[in-house]
């Protein structure tokens, strides 16, 4: 006879708890998927039979290897490389690359866990994966970055491939690094398998709109969210934090929806701009010139800048947690409720820890879960893997309408699992266990 859901979860969880030490993130992003999972064991028993459990929490494959390179002063320098392949069941691995400082094991894995759901909520034939560097890009030269991609690469071109594992970019990996990477993976291979990465060029492969499609992503879905309650986003102030590719272009779709938002962040701090952000400056201090968010509030009159702090102290309806994972605490969640904030809206990835989370829901706030609200990113990957299949290339409006129908089918997926499972308007409830049928499901009918 079988466990009960809850007798299974908790054996699954006990087991993956012991040999994950050292693995918080990990740790954290199971916990959050297998919490919603009882009602959907209860009516798929073949799911425990099966042992879906189980596998899905050991990533297939990873990776970690030596990325040696030299620095402008021609030091030898060493970083670790990652690469967790962590389920095919729904297509080859796809998720993006991070460099950054605080790349180990334990956050590769949770991004990596994340992404199986986040890709299957998308409906593209995309299975999940991660990976990334401690390399820090901050202060590097662009030929010190060069090298080191070019070195990453040499390991990784032995994994990766348009039809086994497709990376682009994340935190710290964006067109310049994904170039350097691509014509890496060309020299190596002597083939131009345009489909290999995402998030290329758009005069060579890359897909229209990819670079703001997170961004753009998130905002849509928070649309659909307020749409739903006979609210909108016009009108409205929003507080994003985060000043890279998803910050910016969610800001960016805000305003053309006629909403405010006021803020933006980096490491060192926030600034406020009450007058709404001005976003050719935005992007030309972090995109262009690669500067301090401070630069922000020295070159534009009225606004302000906040050295360290919390963003989440200044009041908005709206909050959209565009930085990094663990950035919103308990402490933020109840200052931003009694500043009555209607909706909050992951853009980055678990950026949320838990219990902010649970605040929010309890106190009726709009939570949308980022392996929902952010897919919009991966989504445009696959539809840029697409038109690499097809040697065909999209204009802007169709590739923006493309990704506005998937964010609708996400949340309408999402909506839709949260009330069949008992809590209508969950939307972690739904983004997990609409995601988690779908893998499953894959997974029992390919076998062990
Ligand atoms: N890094 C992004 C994410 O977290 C995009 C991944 C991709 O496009 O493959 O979903």
């Amino acid at each position: 006879s079988l466990p009960t859901p809850e007798a299974h979860i908790r054996a699954v969880t006990d087991a993956v708890q012991a040999r994950s030490t050292g693995e918080p993130e990990f740790l954290q992003s199971v916990h959050e998927v297998l919490e919603s999972l009882p009602p959907v064991l209860a009516e798929h028993p073949e799911f425990i039979s099966g042992g879906i459990l189980d596998r899905l929490v050991e990533p297939e494959r990873q990776l970690i290897f030596r990325v040696p390179w030299v620095d402008d002063q021609n030091q030898v320098r060493v970083n670790r490389g990652f690469r967790v392949q962590f389920n095919s069941a729904l297509g080859p691995y796809k998720g993006g690359l991070r460099f950054h400082p605080s790349v180990n094991l334990s956050i590769i894995k949770f991004l990596g866990f994340e992404q199986i759901f986040k890709n299957a909520l998308t409906s593209q034939r995309i299975g999940g994966g991660k990976g990334g560097s401690d390399f820090d890009p901050t202060g590097k030269s662009d030929g010190e970055v060069m090298r080191f991609c070019q070195s990453f690469m040499m390991e990784l071109v032995h994994h990766i491939g348009e039809d086994t594992d497709i990376p682009a970019g994340d935190i710290g990996v964006g067109g310049r690094e994904i170039g350097y990477l691509f014509g890496q993976y060309r020299r190596s291979t002597q083939r131009y398998e345009s489909g290999v990465l995402t998030g290329k060029g758009v005069g060579w492969g890359g897909a229209e709109v990819r670079t703001e499609a997170t961004g753009y992503g998130a905002v849509f879905f928070a649309e659909e969210m307020l749409l739903r309650v006979g609210e909108a986003i016009e009108g409205r102030r929003a507080i994003v934090s985060g000043s890279g590719n998803v910050a910016t272009y969610a800001i960016e779709k805000i305003q053309q929806l006629g909403g405010k938002a006021i803020t933006a962040s980096d490491s060192s701090g926030y600034v406020v701009d009450e007058a709404g952000i001005d976003l050719e400056l935005l992007k030309q201090v972090k995109g262009v010139d690669r500067a301090r968010i401070s630069e922000y509030a020295e070159r534009r009159p009225g606004a302000h800048f906040v050295s360290g702090g919390s963003v989440w102290d200044v009041p908005g309806a709206l909050a959209f947690p565009c930085a990094t994972q663990n950035e919103l605490h308990e402490s933020d969640a109840r200052t931003m409720i009694a500043n009555g904030v209607r909706a909050v809206t992951e853009g980055a990835n678990m950026p949320t820890t838990p219990a902010a989370a649970e605040l929010f829901q309890q106190a009726g706030v709009l939570f949308g879960p980022g392996k929902a609200a952010n897919a919009g990113g991966v989504a445009t990957s696959a539809l840029e893997m697409s038109q690499n299949a097809a040697r065909s290339r999209w204009d802007r409006d169709t590739s923006e309408n493309r990704l506005h129908k998937i964010m609708r089918d996400v949340h309408e997926a999402t909506y839709a699992a949260s009330a069949r499972y008992g809590r209508p308007g969950d939307y972690i409830l739904g983004a997990n266990s609409a995601a988690f049928v779908r893998v499953s499901q894959a997974m029992l009918e390919q076998g062990l």
